[in-house]
């Protein structure tokens, strides 16, 4: 990048903004994506590149500043308690273990992992009162959301009630099965009706309806990851969290494992390479996170991202690949 002048980045950047803004509002507002999530990532971390190389460029309004789109006209807003930040992201393994340097290195000792798989679905939030659910949100631009509670009591896999009478803020993915979305598509497709690109658009269009009746038909389900204050628990690793949420009666995802060297990380992201065709739900990658939770408090996170957790997504299945040669002029 460093070739590149300031004035041809500042140029690149504004068309790179430009373009990113367009299929964030296709993605994440009309639930209707025109290019493939690869194509945007790569134009995303351009943008990154060339910000790194000028920070005196980068402004406010840079999707490379925000979380999601912005919030949907028709619900209620929901201001976040603590905001809901996205994932750092990683295209090679080599950049996932100088992540894992990087920590090591920061933190002053080596670092175990809560290995996850990262749900290729919506990010939602939680909130009971007394064992309770009382309110439910999604993401949103990760400061304010919307408010969905009404939609997300329709949905089976959400507990109305928990084992214990706890008041808690839990997060997790809304994702639609993947069965579930291919009998969506039949049945839209017989009705002359467009169909969804993939099953995250598609749970992201049925959780956002005015009418529950139709969020209810869509077969919806969730995956719970993250607890709001857990040492109020006396939990001190994520590996203790997920165990803590599943049995207050959250659906977790039974696949993660706690890993700490290079090779077992490896082993674990090669299974779900090969296995993630044989999964009910779709999945983009693997999701590194600190196991010990002081290690978060330690190191926090930026505007947009934990420093603590990293996502490794997979390399674009070729065949689901539609090649799309863009071409950007300067
Ligand atoms: P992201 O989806 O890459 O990663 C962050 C999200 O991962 C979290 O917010 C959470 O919802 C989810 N997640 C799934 N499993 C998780 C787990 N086990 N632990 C923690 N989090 C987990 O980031 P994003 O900010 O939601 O979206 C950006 C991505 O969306 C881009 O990288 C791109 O792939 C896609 N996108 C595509 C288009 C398009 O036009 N195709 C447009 C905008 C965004």
């Amino acid at each position: 990048m460093k070739d590149v002048t300031q004035q041809t980045a500042a140029k690149r950047i504004l068309l790179l903004r430009k373009e990113l803004d367009r299929w964030r509002q296709q993605y994440y507002v009309e639930d209707q994506p025109t290019v493939e999530d690869h194509v945007y990532d790569q134009a995303y971390h351009e943008l990154i590149d060339l910000e790194t190389a000028y920070p005196e460029l980068i402004t406010d309004d840079s999707p490379t500043q925000r979380v999601g789109g912005p919030i949907l006209s028709g619900f209620e807003k929901k201001t976040h308690e603590t905001p809901m930040l996205s994932l750092g992201d990683v295209f090679s393994k080599e950049e996932l273990f100088a992540f894992d340097q990087r920590l090591e290195k920061t933190v002053g000792q080596k670092q175990s992992y809560s290995c996850e798989l990262k749900i290729d679905g919506l990010a939602i939030s939680l909130i009971y009162k007394d064992g309770r659910f009382v309110e439910g949100s999604t993401r949103g631009n990760g400061v304010v959301g919307e408010n969905i509670t009404e939609n997300l009591k329709t949905i089976k896999a959400i507990p109305l009630r928990l084992k214990k009478a706890v008041s808690v803020e839990v997060r997790g993915e809304c994702y639609m099965p993947k069965k579930a979305f291919a009998e969506l598509n039949k049945k839209r497709e017989a009705k002359g009706k467009p169909v969804f690109a993939n099953p995250r658009n598609a749970a992201a269009g049925s959780l956002r309806q005015l009418d529950t009746r139709i969020t209810a038909s869509r077969q919806l389900s969730t995956f719970i990851y993250y607890l709001m204050e857990p040492q109020r628990y006396g939990l001190s690793t994520q590996t203790q969290v997920l165990k803590q949420l599943s049995e207050w009666g959250f659906k977790i995802n039974k696949e993660s494992q706690n890993v700490s060297q290079k090779d077992e990380i490896e082993r674990f992201i090669e299974k779900y390479q090969k296995k993630r065709t044989q999964l009910s739900y779709d999945i983009d990658g693997i999701v590194l996170k600190a196991d010990d939770l002081k290690v978060h408090q330690l190191v926090g996170n930026t505007v947009k991202v934990p420093r603590w957790a990293i996502a490794y997504k997979f390399p674009p299945d070729e065949q689901e690949t539609i090649v799309r040669q863009i071409l950007w002029t300067v």
